[in-house]
C-alpha cells in the first residue's frame, strides 16, 4: 500500500488535530525509521524526546515482552513486583526522597500543581482556596484544561474556556519578575529549565539558580518541568543541574519509558509529596508493573551506554557544525547537548518549508513556533550519523 492509501484514511477518519508531515512510518531502529514505501530517514526529533534510547531498543523491548508475559496491570488496589524497584532505583539516580507516577506528561504535571496547592494549605498555611502558582511566558506543559489555562499560547485555549484561576505568568528569563509576582498565597513556580516546545529556548546563566533563591527565600516550591529537557537530552541527567540547585520537584515523562509505554512521575522531597494520602490523588494505569519494568531499563540504557556524556560531547559537534554552515536564513543556533534549536529569520519563509527538504533527503525534523527547527535526535546517534546529516542539512538551510 502506498503512502497516500494510508494518509487518505486517517485524514477521512481522525480528528484535525495535528498537521504531521506526510511520511507514514512502520518500523524503526536506534536513529532511523522506515517508512511504509521502503525509505529510510534519520530521525531527528525522537518523538519529542520520548525515545532518547533510540527507537525499539532491544534492551528495553525485551523487558517489555517478558513483563508481559507475567502481568501487566494490577491497578493501585493491590501492590506489585516492579514498582517498588522504579523507586528505589529513581532514588539512586537522582537523589530525590519520593515518587508519585502517572502515565502521561500531562497527568504528572497536574499530579504536581494538586500536590504543590495542597502543600500550600497543609504547610505553608495559604488560606483556603487561595494559592496561586507561578509559571512562565511560553510554557509548555500538556493540554488539559488546567494546563492550558496558564499558558500564552492564544490557540491552545481558543474555545476551551471557562478555564482554571489560579496561575500567574511572568516573562521566562526575568528573575525580578517572579519577586515582584509571589504573595503570600504563591505555593510553587514551575519552570521548564529549557522550554522545548517553546522553541528550544535556553534561559541565560544564572537564572535558575537566581529564581530557585527567590523561591526558597519566600518559601514558595521551585518545581522543574523535566519532561523534556530531562534525562539526557540536555547533556545532563537534568537541565536545572548546569546551575547548582535543587528543585523542590522534578516532573519527567517522555524518555522514562525509552518511548515504549507511557510513564511519567513526579519526584519530590518528602515534604512536597507527602502531603497526598489514601485516595487523595490515583490512577488506574499509574504505576502499573509494565510501565515500571519499562522505565527500570529505559533507565538503566541511559546511564549504562553513556548517552548521557554522548549527548553532551555530540551536542557541542552537532551545534559546532550547524554554525559552520553560514546560511543567511539562519538567525540563531541555540540549545544544550543534543537539544537543538535552528531559528530562522523572519524572510525566510518559515521553517516547515525546510523540514519538508529534509523529508525529501531522509531526515525528519519538525518545526516548533513557525520559525525554529530543532534538532534533537535519538540520544545513541554517532558522529558518522551527524555528519550524514549535516551534508544534507547545509544544503537545505543554504536553499534559496
Ligand atoms: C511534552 C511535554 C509535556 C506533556 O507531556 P504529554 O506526555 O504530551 O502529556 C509537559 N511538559 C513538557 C515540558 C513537555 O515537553
Amino acid at each position: 500500500m502506498l503512502a497516500n492509501e494510508y494518509i487518505a484514511i486517517e485524514e477521512k477518519y481522525g480528528a484535525n488535530n495535528y498537521h504531521p508531515l506526510d511520511v507514514v512510518i512502520e518500523k524503526g531502529d536506534g536513529v532511523w525509521v522506515h517508512d511504509v514505501e521502503g525509505k529510510k530517514y534519520l530521525d531527528c526529533l525522537a518523538a519529542y524526546s520520548a525515545v532518547n534510547q533510540g527507537h525499539c531498543h532491544p534492551r528495553i523491548i525485551n523487558v517489555l515482552k517478558e513483563q508481559a508475559d507475567k502481568i501487566t496491570l494490577t491497578s493501585r488496589a493491590f501492590r506489585n513486583s516492579q514498582l517498588p524497584f522504579l523507586y528505589k532505583e529513581l532514588s539512586e539516580l537522582t537523589g530525590y526522597e519520593m515518587f508519585l507516577p502517572m502515565n502521561s506528561g500531562a497527568e504528572a504535571v497536574e499530579t504536581a500543581i494538586k500536590a504543590a496547592r495542597k502543600w500550600g494549605y497543609k504547610v505553608k498555611g495559604i488560606p483556603e482556596n487561595k494559592a496561586e502558582i507561578i509559571t512562565c511566558t511560553n510554557n509548555f506543559g500538556g493540554r488539559t484544561i488546567t494546563i492550558i489555562s496558564f499558558s500564552t499560547e492564544e490557540q491552545y485555549k481558543n474555545g476551551f474556556g471557562p478555564l482554571t484561576p489560579g496561575f500567574k505568568i511572568v516573562e521566562y528569563g526575568n528573575a525580578k519578575a517572579l519577586e515582584e509576582a509571589i504573595t503570600e498565597n504563591t505555593a510553587a513556580f514551575i519552570v521548564e529549565p529549557i522550554q522545548g516546545e517553546g522553541g528550544v529556548i535556553v534561559p541565560r546563566d544564572g537564572y535558575l539558580k537566581e529564581t530557585y533563591e527567590i523561591c526558597s527565600k519566600n518559601n514558595v516550591l521551585f518545581i522543574a518541568d523535566e519532561i523534556q529537557s530531562g534525562l539526557g537530552r540536555s547533556g545532563k541527567l537534568f537541565a536545572y543541574q548546569y546551575e547548582d540547585i535543587t528543585p523542590d520537584a522534578v516532573i519527567i515523562g517522555k524518555a522514562l519509558s525509552g518511548g515504549c509505554y507511557p510513564v511519567s512521575a513526579v519526584l519530590a522531597r518528602k515534604e512536597v509529596l507527602g502531603v497526598f494520602n489514601p485516595g487523595d490523588h490515583g490512577s488506574t494505569f499509574g504505576g502499573n508493573p509494565l510501565g515500571a519494568a519499562v522505565a527500570r531499563e529505559a533507565l538503566k540504557v541511559l546511564v549504562e551506554e553513556k548517552l548521557i556524556e554522548n549527548s553532551s560531547e555530540l551536542g557541542n559537534y552537532f551545534r559546532s557544525k550547524l554554525k559552520d554552515v553560514n546560511s543567511n536564513h539562519v538567525k540563531e543556533i541555540r540549545g544544550k547537548g543534543l537539544f537543538i534549536g535552528v531559528e530562522l529569520n523572519d524572510e525566510a519563509g518559515g521553517a516547515r518549508r525546510f523540514c519538508e527538504a529534509l523529508m525529501q533527503k531522509g531526515i525528519l525534523c519538525k518545526e516548533t513556533h513557525d520559525n525554529v527547527i530543532r534538532f534533537a535526535p535519538p540520544l545513541v546517534i554517532k558522529k558518522e550519523e551527524i555528519d550524514w546529516a549535516m551534508e544534507r542539512i547545509g544544503e537545505v538551510l543554504n536553499m534559496e
